[in-house]
């Protein structure tokens, strides 16, 4: 069996002792220089604020500011996904956000690009990346633009990322036009912080070909015999073209950006119903997860059965952006 990771954050998946050499070697400051601690206090609340997500970025992003460590992160994160059968993956970053040290975004790009092709040929697997722009930025046409030059450089898709609350996809709407004519994927976080209008905003507006999370379609859907039947017209819409959702049950648990918990959580629900779900581990860092713990704590608290998991495995293989595009 292999996984295709499609939602997985670069900077969300550092291992604990790169963190801790990177920032010794650089005087950067961190809570602890002991693994373990380490490891816990990413996986701690990562904040009380409701509706803002993943305040510790800052910290894995402040040890990726130079092309050695980032591509070393990049090389890492191949590593670790191959370790958990993860085949193919599609790791997303925000370029813009490793210019501390005077990279240029394409040097970041490069970096990454470097990374990830040293991993592939040492490990094996396909990997390409994401990039992210920030939706509380007003730079996003510059990181489409990028995208679009780096597509024979491992770059694969578009993203928009950060605090989703106040911030709706259509803030970025001339980005997002440039990549839905480009043949670089779409993909936008939305209804993981924020409600149902922002998944309706990220598809009829701006056409995302997959959303990121996006479990608050069930706000437009009714409840009917364990199954989510669409009354309203995005929830009937992604339904019916079969918008991919990357879920992240372990992250949108531990997250603080809703009050889901693991006994509730959509996910199988959502699949059972007939929307393309796919299973994810969006920061393995910070969620403590990889997609083998996301398969079983499905199982576990979902009763996920073997023939939903094959269902999983295959909506998540037809949504890699190398079938989409
Ligand atoms: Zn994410």
């Amino acid at each position: 069996m292999e996984y295709s990771a499609l939602h997985e954050h670069l900077d969300g998946g550092l291992r604990p002792k790169t963190i801790i050499e990177i920032a010794e070697s650089k005087n950067i400051p961190i809570p602890t220089k002991d693994e373990e601690e380490l490891r816990n206090w990413f996986f701690e609340n990562i904040s009380t604020e409701k509706k803002q997500v993943f305040k510790k970025f800052e910290m894995t992003i402040s040890v990726m500011q130079d092309a050695h460590s980032i591509e070393k992160i990049a090389y890492e994160a191949v590593e670790d996904l191959v370790s958990d059968r993860v085949l193919y993956g599609e790791l997303r970053y925000a370029p813009l956000q490793h210019l501390q040290e005077n990279l240029s975004p394409q040097e970041v790009v490069n970096a990454v690009s470097r990374g990830v092709k040293a991993g592939e040929n040492a490990f094996g697997g396909e990997f390409n990346t994401i990039l992210c722009a920030m939706r509380q930025n007003k730079d996003s046409f510059e990181v489409a633009e990028l995208a679009i030059n780096n597509t024979d450089n491992k770059v694969i898709g578009f993203d928009l990322a950060g605090p989703e609350y106040k911030f709706p996809p259509s803030l970025h709407k001339e980005a997002c036009d440039l990549i839905a004519n480009s043949e670089v994927g779409l993909t936008i976080h939305a209804g993981e912080a924020a409600d149902l209008s922002y998944i309706e905003d990220a598809v009829f507006n701006c056409n995302a070909q997959r959303i990121g999370h996006g479990w608050q379609i069930i706000d437009g859907c009714e409840l009917k015999d364990n199954l989510y039947l669409p009354i309203s017209d995005i929830a009937e819409h992604i339904l019916n073209k079969q918008i991919p959702l990357e879920i992240c049950i372990s992250s949108n648990v531990k997250s603080g950006a809703s009050s889901i918990t693991i006994d509730d959580h959509p996910a199988v629900k959502l699949l059972n119903s007939g929307f393309k779900v796919t299973l994810n581990s969006d920061n393995r860092l910070m969620a403590n997860t990889n997609l083998s713990t996301e398969f079983k704590k499905a199982e576990e608290h979902l009763d996920l059965t073997i023939n939903q998991k094959e269902q999983l495995l295959t909506n998540s293989f037809e949504a890699r952006f190398t079938n989409l595009i």
